[in-house]
């Protein structure tokens, strides 16, 4: 089977969030299982420093009523043999950032992901792919399965969308409509409250849909950012499938961001790392008190104002709390002035780092992670790994993941709550934190379960792989 995947963030080379961890993870899983799976991205800013490049293509891709030239170069995953084409244009992509600077996206979004849609099919014909799967993610490749039915592309592919979180659809004003090329006819899947809503016309169009949870599946049914009845309309097509962990990358016994290396056999590491956290960030080392983690994009969709609500409540349950993340300017400023006011309880690291998400994983006793939503979630499974209990709010993909610790009979893996609220947030937060003092021979066999859990691609890629052949299987 011959498979592309298109995403706008692929790991090492682009990322902002769990889409280009799967985008990444999953190819190479389904390598392993024998698929043959490419992948096709931006050439955005610095890819150059991350891979060695060969050119092998240059065509013009239409773009509205013109052209703009697409140069294609070939890369490597790291630790594969899975090839990526890196679609270069240093007008669209040669920018500071992935999607926009200052919070929104930039201006010319449509055109950038109309480019890299177009251009990934064009790339197809080109270099004459005989492709069966199409796998394209989140609205920014959804117009894709529409022009695979215009007649782009290869013919007789199947195209599967994965919606990697529905709260990112891609609007944009109906008279940019032009910009895609399509007819007005082929254009009505993406009509939404007057809008274009590019996401939406990859949910009506796509011969397949995925989400990344079981749970998150059944959920936008129900509240689906508006899009609950279009999705309903699909929801035969549509499955969850749990992302996976690439322990190549997130294995605390092999990870060189940290301080010390640690596994179940040997734990002491695990003390090493928080040691030198707390050290490094100047905050207090005495004593036993439990160190909460937070690593997250600065978005409402995490559960901040639960926090920011109850913040002082929080400290006053005698912990630390580090957080990295970047985002919203007021999140932002509100974790800054904490850190200024408790600089012994609290550190706030705001920027993006791959090596401090990696020590905080590690240095951390505790994870939190109160999202209001949660189409999967990825850093509550590297908690579990790292030996960092997770404190979740039980939806989507973290109430897939995260089972409430139960002393009765000594199951679970962390502690859960279920309302979107302030007092249920810290009353589970409270659950831990006592287990923690109280009893730490229970407290870690509670880890220690969470660290034996296998979270693999592997499981997900099958998965996946048995869809695409469900989709081959509607091939006339
Ligand atoms: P989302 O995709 O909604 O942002 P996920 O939990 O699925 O949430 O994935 C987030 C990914 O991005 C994780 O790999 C996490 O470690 C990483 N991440 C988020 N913010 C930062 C940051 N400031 N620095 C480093 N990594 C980050």
């Amino acid at each position: 089977m011959r498979t592309v995947l298109v995403s706008a963030e692929v790991s090492p080379f682009a990322k902002a969030g769990g889409l280009a961890d799967v985008a990444s993870a999953l190819p190479r899983a389904l390598n392993k299982l024998g698929v043959d799976v490419r992948v096709v991205m931006p050439k955005f800013r610095g890819v150059d420093a991350k891979t060695s490049l060969e050119e092998v293509a240059r065509f013009p891709v239409t773009v509205g009523k013109g052209y703009e030239e697409c140069t294609v170069y070939r890369g490597r995953l790291p630790a594969s043999e899975v090839p990526v084409f890196f679609l270069g244009n240093d007008h669209y992509f040669d920018r500071a950032q992935i999607y926009g600077e200052g919070g929104g996206d930039y201006p010319d979004a449509l055109e950038r992901f109309v480019f890299l849609s177009r251009g990934a099919l064009r790339l197809q014909e080109e270099l004459d792919w005989q492709v069966d799967i199409i796998h394209v993610n989140d609205w920014h490749t959804s117009l894709i399965p529409t022009y695979l039915k215009a007649g782009l592309g290869p013919r007789n592919a199947r195209s599967v969308l994965t919606i990697h979180n529905l709260a990112y659809q891609g609007v944009f004003p109906r008279e940019q409509a032009g910009i895609t090329g399509l007819s007005d006819e082929l254009l009505a899947p993406f009509e939404h409250e007057g809008k274009l809503n590019l996401l939406r016309g990859g949910i009506l169009q796509a011969d397949l849909l995925t989400t990344v949870s079981p749970s998150y599946a059944e959920e936008i049914l129900i509240s689906g950012e508006g899009l609950e009845g279009d999705l309903r309309s699909r929801r035969s097509d549509l499955s969850g499938i749990l992302n996976g962990v690439d322990y190549t990358v997130w294995n605390p016994h092999t990870d060189r961001h940290l301080w010390a290396n640690y596994s179940t056999e040997d734990m002491s590491g695990k003390g090493e790392n928080k040691r030198q956290l707390l050290l490094e960030l100047g905050l207090d080392a005495e004593g036993r008190a439990p160190l909460v983690g937070m690593i997250s994009r600065l978005a409402e969709q995490k559960g901040f104002d639960l926090i920011m609500a109850s913040f002082e409540r929080m400290l006053s349950l005698g912990i630390r709390f580090v957080l990295l993340g970047t985002g919203s300017p007021q999140i932002e400023e509100f974790f800054e002035r904490a850190a200024e006011r408790y600089p012994k309880q609290v550190a706030a690291l705001i920027t993006f780092s791959e090596q401090w998400a990696h020590r905080i994983e590690a240095a951390s006793d505790i994870f939190l992670m109160p999202s209001r939503f949660e189409p999967c979630g990825l850093n509550q499974m590297y908690s579990l790994r790292y030996g960092t209990v997770p404190v979740v709010r039980a939806t989507g993909g973290l109430r897939d993941t995260v089972h409430e610790y139960d002393p009765d009979t000594g199951s679970g893996n962390g502690f859960t709550f279920t309302d979107y609220s302030a007092q249920e947030m810290l009353s589970a937060l409270r659950r831990a934190i006592s287990l923690y003092r109280e009893d730490q021979k229970e407290w870690s066999r509670l880890r220690d379960r969470g660290m034996r859990e296998d979270h693999s691609w592997e499981a997900s890629a099958r998965k996946y792989r048995y869809l695409y052949e469900e989709a081959l299987a509607t091939r006339a």
